[in-house]
């Protein structure tokens, strides 16, 4: 675990010498970095601060009901106004990813402002794109290592009911409710603090993960019936969806979230891929078991990154041309990744 204490002081000082922080998230925002986002932002207004948020592009539907959503600028919307709170901002704290591209559109503004500017995040090897990198790949979310930041410069746990929720968001949406990922004793330790502090556990459960529409579980039904293809040889599963499979069961934004782990519980595999067709270009997601190094596929060939048992990445090419350039990858990588996980 990362020694925080350097740190502390250091963002201490930068909270309060700063008059306008902007806090900013990735692209394509998870409920880490959104509940990330808007725990800082409450702790922050609580201490006076003149707070704004930005997240790259559109949030996905189920996060929407979240405290605070509304307060958070969206660039692509709202260019303009996304400049004027860049170019004023004193302060940067760039929340959940640590390569400047995941900025989206707004990265050149962010790269030229003179703010100081401070990364928290949780994935392996930070690129230099900032003042201050607090960056550490052992704990589970960027929500875990921002609660122990807050319980340190506030000399105690923050008492703050959404504050709370923002964090357990983050924590149960990047461990698929701790089914995955790095999450440890500390983990239930922080999340019992969160639910002294006097979440709505049930609630939060309730919106996040029972609150599609029919849908979506139409779609997630199809995915699995019709599009999971199995590559044995592999231990490789991965379902891919067209724009047009989409539009018919009337996709918004985030439902397609968790498809890509439902494969992982089939018996002998430990590959999970699934290819979204966009605009131009394909959205991907992997999920692995054990020590198959997901992220690795994902930055040496589809220009993305992550962690080891959960990465993603996008591909300009057609759905048909990603996913035969994918079988290539496999047939050319796997025996090479799955060494490591013998
Ligand atoms: P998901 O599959 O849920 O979209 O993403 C899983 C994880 O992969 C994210 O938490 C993030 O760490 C990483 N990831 C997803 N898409 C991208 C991408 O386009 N670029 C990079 N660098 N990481 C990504
Ligand atoms: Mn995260």
């Amino acid at each position: 675990m990362l020694e925080l204490s350097k740190y502390t002081k250091e963002l201490t000082k930068l909270f309060v010498s700063s008059n306008n922080i902007l806090l900013i998230c990735h692209l394509n925002p998870d409920g880490d970095a959104v509940g990330a986002q808007l725990a800082l932002y409450q702790y922050l207004k609580a201490q006076g601060k003149n707070v704004d948020m930005i997240s790259p592009n559109y949030l996905q539907e189920f996060l929407k009901w979240m405290d605070g959503v509304d307060l958070i600028n969206v660039f692509i919307r709202n260019r303009e106004r996304c400049r004027e709170l860049i170019e004023q901002a004193d302060l940067i704290v760039m929340l959940d990813f640590n390569q400047p591209g995941r900025l989206g559109e707004a990265e050149k503004l962010v790269s030229s402002s003179s703010a100081k500017k401070v990364v928290i995040d949780h994935h392996l090897n930070p690129e230099n794109f900032s003042d201050i990198v607090i960056s550490d790949p052992s704990v589970c979310s960027t929500s875990e290592l921002l609660y122990e930041l807050i319980t340190q410069i506030n000399g105690g746990p923050f008492l703050n009911k959404q504050y709370a929720e923002a964090l357990y968001i983050g924590i149960i949406t990047d461990t698929g409710n701790f089914e995955h990922g790095t999450y440890s004793s500390r983990t239930f330790r922080i999340v019992a603090d969160l639910i002294e502090i006097g979440i709505g556990k049930e609630k939060v459960h309730n919106l996040i993960y029972n609150n599609f529409s029919a849908d979506r579980m139409r779609l997630q039904g199809y995915a699995l019936s019709k599009k999971m293809v199995i590559l044995p040889e592999y231990q490789t599963a991965y379902i891919s969806l067209t724009r047009d499979e989409l539009a018919s069961y009337q996709y918004v934004k985030g439902d397609t979230e968790g498809f890509v782990n439902m494969p992982l519980s089939i018996n002998g595999i430990i590959l999970s891929a699934l290819f979204v067709e966009k605009d131009g270009f394909v959205k991907l997601s992997f999920r692995s078991k054990g020590q198959f190094p997901v992220n690795k596929i994902a930055s040496e060939f589809f220009y993305g990154g992550g962690h080891m048992n959960a990465s993603g990445g996008d591909y300009p090419d057609t759905l048909e041309n990603t996913i035969s350039y994918f079988l290539k990858v496999l047939k050319e990588n796997f025996a090479r990744y799955n060494n490591n996980n013998q």
